[in-house]
């Protein structure tokens, strides 16, 4: 099955249980501003949920595109380590608002995998929240799930990819017990059942939550009810794809497929599963859907984080290109293209503005290709020089003077099994800060004589607020 079959075929099922279906909202929330990127397929539901906004349905359904590349949930660092993580994907989702609960969301998903998509019941592992013995129940006695293949699991305390059986959103806001469909991809793949100790490999890979909506969480940590329950579901399109196309990986579907072979094409590349072009085939819908969304690469915020993922792509495609006997030229904004033929039908509106995504990109790419070359050259040095930690000082010197967001060092340092002295960054970050606030003090007394002035570009410091924010986020 397709993947543009697996979309239609999920919207019709919920359509015939009486679901609405909506379109995806943007990647930019528009009613909440404390979230940074549309992480779900609940966020615009949110104000539903709390009971501020009435819609003229109960139940609802669609497919929305998703970017888990900052704030609570983050992938980007996943990103060609996992077969499961892409930092943009498509979410499928079906809701209730106060309307169907527990015992309907449970039976339609099991109708639709086992039923509809006709899924192996033995491959299906499910997880319940450690008390909820009604979803226990509803799995075991009325669906007919093997005791064994239920396992209870209670809230992750902090390891980044431990199952978390009660879900959120974010910090704050609407959030409940959940209880989660497992695919068993077989032996010979690393990794042990959900909530065992080895359960981070990816032989059982998560592929829908479904959340029981009971709380919304207040800034002390509080739990107030909300004034329904009602049901969020999510389940990731690409896993759902990567099980009925029978490969293991996501990176293996027909749509990423499609966008690797362009990428290899692109930097002459011969190796396809060449871990570069993964991440350049995920980060360039990520990319290419922010500045749909109306994201461009700037300094601060949104902006800084788009840089942050056109940056890592390009470093790829640099050492794809480094590697290889092809000339180095611009390939990202080329890639727009495949991306169109593979998601254009299903996103006009990437069709409607593939020109600008397209400059946009070229425009970043020329910028960074400017100091791109000369910054690895730097990083070389440093690396042959240090120990297992790049300097903090040597992290700034590259950020400041190269444009390389520090995750991007910590990303090539990754690779090469070294890690970057953080402190130590964020030190000369604040001494630079410093340097700044104490030259625009003597700015404020000093005047230069007008013609001189005049002639002088006014530099502007951006961007180390946002980046001691969200950039060094991504690595905690
Ligand atoms: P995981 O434990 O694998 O990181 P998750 O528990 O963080 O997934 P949820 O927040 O429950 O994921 O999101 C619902 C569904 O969305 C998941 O079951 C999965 O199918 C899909 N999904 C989540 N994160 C990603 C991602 N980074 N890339 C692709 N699909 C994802
Ligand atoms: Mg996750
Ligand atoms: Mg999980
Ligand atoms: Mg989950």
């Amino acid at each position: 099955m397709k993947t543009s079959e697996i979309r239609s075929a999920f919207l019709e099922f919920f359509r015939s249980k009486g679901h609405t279906i909506v379109p995806s909202s943007s990647l930019v929330p528009s009613n909440d501003p404390t979230l940074l990127f549309t992480n779900s397929g609940m966020v615009q539901f949110k104000n539903v949920f709390l009971g501020s906004e009435k819609l003229g349905y109960v139940r609802a359904a669609d497919v929305q595109r998703c970017l888990r590349a900052g704030g609570k949930h983050n992938d980007l660092d996943s990103v060609g380590y996992t077969a499961r993580h892409h930092t943009f994907f498509e979410m499928l989702g079906n809701w209730s608002f106060g309307d169907y609960f527990k015992r309907e969301a449970i039976a339609w998903a099991w109708e639709f995998l086992t039923g509809t998509l006709k899924l192996h019941k033995d491959r299906l592992w499910v997880t319940v929240y450690h008390t909820d013995d009604e979803a226990f129940d509803i799995w075991n006695k009325d669906i007919g799930v093997p005791a064994a293949r239920i396992v209870r699991i209670g809230d992750n305390k902090g390891a980044p990819y431990a199952s978390d059986n009660f879900w959120q959103m974010a910090d704050t806001g609407p959030c409940g017990p959940c209880t989660e469909i497992f695919y068993d991809h077989g032996p010979g793949i690393p990794g042990g059942p959900p909530g065992s100790p080895d359960e981070d490999g990816d032989r059982y890979i998560e592929i829908w939550n479904l959340v029981f909506m009971q709380f919304d969480r207040a800034a002390d940590g509080t739990l107030s009810k909300l004034p329904a329950p009602c049901v969020d579901t999510g389940m990731g399109l690409e896993r759902l794809a990567a099980v009925l196309q029978h490969v293991h990986s996501n990176y293996e579907i027909d749509l990423f497929q499609h966008l690797i072979k362009v990428a290899a094409k692109l930097t002459n590349t011969a190796d396809l599963e060449n871990k570069s072009l993964r991440v350049i085939a995920d980060h360039i819908r990520a990319c290419s859907f922010l500045i749909v969304d109306g994201v461009l690469p700037s300094n601060e915020g949104r902006g800084y984080v788009l840089r942050r993922i056109i940056r890592r792509a390009l470093r790829h495609g640099y050492m794809l290109q480094q590697g290889g006997l092809g000339q180095k030229q611009p390939f990202f904004h080329a890639m727009v293209g495949a991306l169109v033929e593979v998601m254009g039908d299903a996103y006009p509106e990437l069709l409607a503005k593939r020109e600008f995504v397209e400059r946009a990109l070229k425009a970043e790419e020329e910028r960074f290709g400017e100091t791109l070359e000369q910054g690895m050259k730097v990083f070389e040095d440093v690396a042959k020089k240090s120990g297992n930690a790049i300097p903090g000082d040597a992290a700034f010197r590259l950020y400041d003077t190269y444009g390389f967001p520090v995750d991007l060092t910590a990303d090539i340092a990754r690779e090469r099994g070294l890690t970057v002295d953080m402190a130590g960054f964020e030190l000369a970050m604040e001494q630079q800060r410093e340097r700044a606030r104490s030259a625009s003090q003597f700015e404020g007394r000093a005047s230069l004589p007008a013609e001189l002035a005049s002639t002088l570009a006014p530099t502007k410091f951006l961007g180390y607020e946002t980046l001691a924010a969200d950039g060094c986020k991504v690595l905690a």
